[in-house]
């Protein structure tokens, strides 16, 4: 029941009309016994300044930000937290002792997904990200600090490769490839992460590597989740390797934020349910 007492939470992006948030998020919020509403607005970036005023205005609990908005958000925020600061993105804002602060819980939603989906020992992991762009900032970021093995960046552009690895060099071992020339890192990997859009719904059939230099002793994690299995996790499956999709990392991303705002444990199962059924 909406009454005069129901907070408000929501998400800023543009476009976010095809966005499952709202309907994970309210199926939480009422999981949780929590009198608050999320809804999705779709916010250009020339009305960024005055939606975010309005959201404070309104007392709004927090909110999350999705693209075109993730860095654009610090300019208006008091203060951001060590993880929005290193990756240099906010996907969550919260309102804390009269502060609203930014946070990042992109990388941390994934390493939740990927060590409760996975049996894995992060210490003897040798990581090669394919990517270098937000998302890879946000997951390089949680794994370096993890305190995995060595992380290689593969990226087309192998200048945001280099610059990743030099930053993510301040807590693990890093190198830089371009994505085409990635074989021999793929091959000594133990866990090769998909960060790229390549795969992606509606170019569901591309892969961002050949399918030969995947094999049995790793693991193939794609956060792509639009197809929930991509091409990439099909050919690591074929070869034997186990494979982690992009689903768990937008559930936990978001019970992070619900946690952040409300001081309680998120319903995961719930959560990933709502996703997997709309
Ligand atoms: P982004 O900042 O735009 O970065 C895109 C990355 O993909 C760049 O490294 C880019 O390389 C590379 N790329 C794009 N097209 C390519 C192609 N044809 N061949 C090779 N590389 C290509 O995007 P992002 O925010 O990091 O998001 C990347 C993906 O992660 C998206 O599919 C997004 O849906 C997914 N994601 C999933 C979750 C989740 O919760 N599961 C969360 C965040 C993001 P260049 O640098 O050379 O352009």
């Amino acid at each position: 029941m909406i009454t005069s007492q129901t907070g408000a939470l929501g998400l800023l992006g543009h476009p976010v009309g095809h966005s499952k948030s709202p309907e994970m998020m309210n199926a939480a919020l009422k999981a949780m016994d929590m009198p608050y509403i999320y809804l999705a607005y779709d916010v250009s970036p020339a009305e960024l300044k005055q939606a975010v005023e309005g959201m404070k205005a309104l007392k709004f609990r927090g909110w999350n930000v999705t693209i075109p908005h993730k860095v654009a958000i610090t300019r208006y925020l008091d203060e951001l937290d060590d993880s929005a600061k290193e990756i240099g993105a906010v996907n969550t804002v919260v309102y804390h002792q009269g502060k609203w602060v930014g946070h990042n819980t992109d990388g941390a939603g994934y390493l939740r997904s990927l060590t409760e989906e996975m049996s894995i020992d992060l210490s003897e992991q040798r990581i090669v990200l394919l990517g270098a762009g937000g998302a890879a900032r946000a997951v390089g970021y949680a794994l370096a600090t993890a305190g995995v093995k060595k992380i290689t960046i593969a990226n087309r552009t192998v200048e945001k490769a280099e610059q990743l690895a030099e930053h993510l060099s301040r807590w693990t071992r890093t190198a830089a490839v371009p994505i085409t020339d990635c074989k021999e890192a793929v091959e000594g990997a133990t866990l090769v992460v998909n960060t790229t859009s390549v795969g992606m719904y509606p170019r569901t059939e591309e892969i961002p590597i050949p399918a030969d230099w995947l094999h049995r002793e790793q693991i193939v994690s794609d956060l792509v989740y639009r197809p929930r299995q991509t091409a990439l996790l099909t050919a690591g499956k074929k070869k034997g390797a186990q494979i982690h999709t992009g689903l768990g990392m937008l559930v936990h991303q978001a019970a992070i934020a619900l946690e952040l705002w409300l001081g309680k444990p998120a319903p995961i199962s719930l959560m990933k349910q709502v996703l997997e059924t709309t």
